[in-house]
């Protein structure tokens, strides 16, 4: 299938964490009784950083679950495991290249093709977000023992014994800002809108979920600022200018639009 890339939408802003963060940096599920779990951190700054694809992870699975019904793919067989048999993670998949465009959602984010089918890349990036430099300043200064981080002692009660499971979690503090960002590639002028929208939609939905580990226990509420949205025709990309059009919200994507609308004509 032929990809015509008509530019990129290139989104910035900050994941501010209104409680405690959680990112595992191995296994989520932790035995009960397990000392501790450590969040994942940038090998060369020691840094927690979030990955970027625990925040596409997050916001394709909330989208699915906001669209599945509407899509009509709620409860049938779309559905692929990507976990492991004991740790089932199920996701909707479309088979083909050919529903996968038809698909807002793996128009997004990429499906795998099985039994034949060819794969469907994301037109999604999601980078790696990292702490802001004013949040790797302010945690410097903290003093838990730990860096850049703080313990959250928690007692898990086994509900058949009754018996105290004592257990330490490593998370990022409240008020710990990230920057993160998003590439979007623009291939055809039908679907800009609606991923766009279906974007913002994801990113809202997180606000009213949680990143991470442990949301149902008051982990991982983050609030998402957009500072940024710049819409980079491939005609700027090829010259030496880079023309970019920049708005501020995802609710001004008309005026986003009209970029690509422009360049495109007799393409
Ligand atoms: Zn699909």
């Amino acid at each position: 299938m032929d990809k015509n890339i008509l530019g990129k939408v290139q989104i910035n802003g900050k994941i501010k964490c209104l409680t405690g963060l959680h990112i595992g940096a191995s296994k989520e599920n932790m035995e009960i009784g397990a000392i501790d779990s450590p969040v994942v951190r940038d090998p060369v700054t020691r840094q927690p950083y979030i990955p970027g694809s625990s925040l596409k992870g997050k916001m394709r699975s909330l989208l699915e679950r906001a669209l599945s019904v509407e899509l009509g793919i709620a409860g049938t067989t779309k559905r692929r495991n990507i976990g492991t048999r004991n740790n089932e993670i199920w996701i909707h998949v479309c088979d083909s290249a050919e529903d996968a465009l038809q698909c807002p959602i793996c128009r997004i984010f990429g499906s795998t093709g099985h039994n034949g089918g060819k794969n469907f890349p994301a037109r999604l990036a999601v980078r790696d977000a990292y702490l802001t430099g004013d949040s790797v300043e302010k945690l410097s200064d903290i003093d838990t023992g730990l860096q850049y981080t703080e313990w959250k002692f928690e007692n898990a009660i086994d509900r058949v014994t009754s018996a105290a499971n004592p257990r330490q979690l490593e998370r990022v503090p409240r008020g710990a800002e990230f920057d993160f960002e998003l590439i979007y590639n623009v291939e055809d002028l039908h679907t800009v809108e609606e991923d766009l929208k279906n974007l913002a939609l994801a990113i809202d939905l997180i606000t009213l979920d949680s990143l991470g580990g442990h949301g149902s226990r008051g982990y991982g509420k983050v609030d998402i600022v957009i500072e940024c949205i710049k819409g980079i025709p491939v005609e700027s990309l090829k010259s030496d200018t880079i023309i970019a059009v920049e708005i501020k919200s995802l609710k001004e994507l008309s005026s986003l639009i009209t970029t690509f609308r422009g360049k495109s004509s007799g393409a």
